[in-house]
């Protein structure tokens, strides 16, 4: 089975492809929403989480997350330390969800795969790319926060120019190409590629 990395900058669409992805039988590993379960769920973390940000950290027994990222999105340090201890966590978490698939292949979608180290964990990376100013736009409407905000979270990852040069596919959703060929021609790629390893 290939082992699949999606990745691309805030608001570029990756889970949107990501859907796509699902829609065509192919299992998809969200980082972004594993982290947050095992942010809840996993002891180990928990204790490394309340040990670096204080018992605040936790609320009845919930991740309290206002105060969390009142720390870390106004403090990169404190931000690289977050990710620090939820990453080995994700990385494990995915590597095993990896092991458990039996589809041709199997995507994990994150944001950090190449700020986080994890890159030699794939096959093959597939990235989506979008301008900045149409990202900027997207998260701003998703999520409802003002531009000030995105641009910040921006910076906290690798420039998107920098990170599609580093993947092995691209799919450019900019809107002025329809992406779903893209998605379904890869998806022939990938299939055919699997099949010629064996896999
Ligand atoms: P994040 O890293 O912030 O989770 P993401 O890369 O997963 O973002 P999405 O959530 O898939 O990005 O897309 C951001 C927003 O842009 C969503 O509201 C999505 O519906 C919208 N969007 C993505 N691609 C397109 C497109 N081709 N046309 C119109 N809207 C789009």
């Amino acid at each position: 089975m290939l082992k699949i990395g999606l990745t691309g900058g805030i608001g570029s669409g990756k889970t949107t492809v990501a859907k796509v992805f699902t829609t065509l039988g192919i299992p998809v590993y969200h980082a972004d929403l594993e982290a947050r379960r095992l942010m809840e769920n996993e002891p180990t973390l928990i204790e490394l989480i309340r040990h670096h940000f204080s018992e605040k950290a936790y609320e009845n027994g919930s991740l309290n997350r206002s105060y969390i990222s009142s720390i870390v999105f106004n403090d990169k340090k404190k931000l690289d330390l977050l990710n620090s201890l939820v990453h080995p966590f994700t990385i494990e978490d995915g590597k095993q969800w990896m092991r458990r698939q039996k589809s041709t292949y199997a995507i994990k979608e994150a944001a950090l795969i190449f700020e986080s180290g994890s890159q030699g964990e794939f096959d093959l990376i597939i990235g989506v790319y979008a301008p900045e100013t149409l990202r900027l736009f997207r998260t701003m409407q998703r999520d409802h926060i003002d531009k000030a905000i995105v641009k910040s979270r921006m910076q906290n990852q690798i420039k998107e120019e920098i990170k599609m040069k580093l993947c092995d596919e691209v799919l450019m959703n900019t809107e002025q190409e329809l992406l779903l060929p893209q998605i379904i021609n890869l998806h022939h790629q990938l299939i055919e590629r699997a099949s010629k390893q064996g896999t």
